[in-house]
């Protein structure tokens, strides 16, 4: 079903992302053609995954983002911060994104209670490096649905991303999950070793 645009990184496959050993990250750029807002990140990121959320960036006629994490730490503005703005403060999430083109540069989480405080989410398509890690599996399929999929092609989307090696969930990972459930378990006090 080659009519289903999944993304335009993902379209004709996994192919865009060498592996390069040593890989120290690199800048995203915003969309904009002048004064772009630059974000370097200084590090590889992990879980590179497609996701299927409304809330995540993704390009136009694109029914998945690609979204990573990386350490909050190896994030940097260095241009044109002033363009920045938060989609949504009260969101567990605080996606900083440019207001002039829209894209997201990064996404923060404030609480410190939250499983995933810690890590900031980056779109790396937004960078020209090659060498960032592929995308290892697709989340929050179901949830195309909500953004205009009809349920009818769920069957074909949950192939074509599984033909190109990406596990399918409605979720997170499971790996993602498990650290969720364990954050949840530690703030009960039922988390056990
Ligand atoms: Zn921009
Ligand atoms: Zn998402």
């Amino acid at each position: 079903m080659t009519n289903i645009k999944l993304h335009p990184r993902l379209d004709n496959g996994i192919q865009d992302y060498p592996v390069i050993e040593g890989f120290v990250g690199g800048t995203l750029t915003c969309l904009c053609e002048s004064n772009k807002v630059e974000v370097k990140v200084a590090s590889q990121t992990l879980h590179n995954h497609a996701c299927g959320c409304s809330q995540c960036w993704k390009p136009e006629n694109a029914r998945f983002s690609l979204v990573a994490v990386v350490s909050r730490d190896t994030v940097e503005v260095v241009s044109n911060e002033d363009k920045l703005g938060i989609v949504d403060e009260t969101a567990a999430i605080q996606r900083h994104y440019c207001k002039d083109c829209g894209a997201h540069m990064y996404g923060r989480i404030e609480n410190t209670d939250h499983a995933f405080y810690g890590l900031d989410f980056v779109h790396t398509e937004l960078s020209e490096e090659k060498g960032w890690s592929a995308p290892k599996f697709a989340a929050f399929v179901s949830s195309v649905i909500e953004t205009g999929t009809p349920a009818s092609s769920m069957a074909d989307i949950r192939k074509e991303l599984n033909n190109m090696g990406l596990p399918t969930y409605d979720a997170l990972s499971p790996e993602l999950m498990d650290l969720i459930a364990s954050k949840t378990a530690e703030l009960k006090g039922t988390l056990q070793e």
